[in-house]
């Protein structure tokens, strides 16, 4: 799943080459994907891209007070194409949820002048992908919920200490949620952990001074960290950029690059954490309930 520092890339790569190019088609290919109807998708045509925003991990689409937009949520991703395929989108069985072109002509590059777009894509038939149209990005019930972000200049110690006080939640699952801090996901919760030296089933309004502010650095470094190595890459590389930044997530059975020892796992109903026990536990793993009932 694209999270922050993805998506702020994704912006920013829209930014450049969308700013300026007028909406010519906005194709449906998954009617469920669509979670607004007033107004409708073609009320976008004919407006002029004025901006890209992220809200958390939403991008947003600004254009002549509309906004297109969309979270790309677990398996979903966005195909950039300097020439989009000249065949519409049908709603279909495959993975394209939405198709968008722009007709560059006048826009600010004029290297990119020609018919530009990029459809959003999501494997298999469920597809969780979301797409709004709205006339406010707060109309957005996950964007209007949003915590703050951690990127945000005002997003400081003392603010991630005022959400960590008196949680009775693991650190873990707090991260993670968007109401309470936008934009990190399973893997960067991960990450940030492991570089803030803390157990993941830590609870979150236990951790001492010391300890959130190794929290708060960690996180810091390792959003602005992931942010510039995916700054500038274009769509298609920010998967695996993501992928070969990771310390410990998905790398379970893998060497800690801090520590050496070997990166250890816990899996859940629909996902895992993975965690270095010499870091983040005192040397001890932690209970995998899934793998112990495996082992009986
Ligand atoms: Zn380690």
């Amino acid at each position: 799943m694209p999270e922050l520092p993805e998506v702020e890339a994704l912006a920013e790569f829209l930014r450049q080459q969308a700013r300026g190019c007028v909406l010519a088609g906005v194709e449906v290919g998954e009617i469920s994907v669509l979670k607004t109807f007033d107004p409708p998708p073609s009320a976008l045509l004919g407006l002029e891209v004025s901006g890209v925003a992220r809200h958390g991990k939403f991008l947003d689409l600004e254009a002549d007070g509309l906004h297109l937009v969309f979270h790309l949520a677990r398996g979903g991703w966005l195909r950039w194409y300097d020439e989009a395929p000249a065949a519409p989108a049908r709603p279909g069985k495959g993975p394209l949820a939405l198709r968008v072109r722009l007709d560059c002509a006048g826009g600010e590059d004029p290297d990119a002048a020609g018919s530009p777009g990029f459809d959003l894509t999501e494997a298999g038939t469920k597809k969780r992908l979301a797409v709004y149209v709205v006339r406010s990005p707060d109309q957005v019930p996950g964007i209007a919920s949003l915590g703050p972000d951690p990127l945000d200049d005002s997003f400081d110690l003392a603010a991630l200490a005022a959400i960590l006080a008196g949680s009775r939640q693991q650190v873990k699952g707090l991260l993670r949620e968007q109401s309470v801090i936008a934009g990190v996901g399973n893997a960067y919760s991960d990450e940030v952990l492991h570089a803030a030296r803390l157990s993941p089933f830590a609870i979150a309004g236990r951790l001492d001074d010391e300890q959130v502010e190794r929290l708060y650095t960690a996180m810091r470094e390792v959003l602005i960290g992931a942010v510039a190595a995916a700054s500038g890459r274009p769509a298609k590389e920010l998967k695996d950029a993501k992928r070969a930044g990771m310390r410990v997530h998905g790398r379970a059975g893998q060497p800690c690059p801090v520590c050496g020892d070997t990166v250890r796992e816990v899996s859940f109903a629909d996902s895992s954490l993975q965690y270095c026990p010499t870091c983040q536990t005192g040397g001890k793993p932690l209970a995998d309930r899934r793998l112990s009932r495996l082992l009986k």
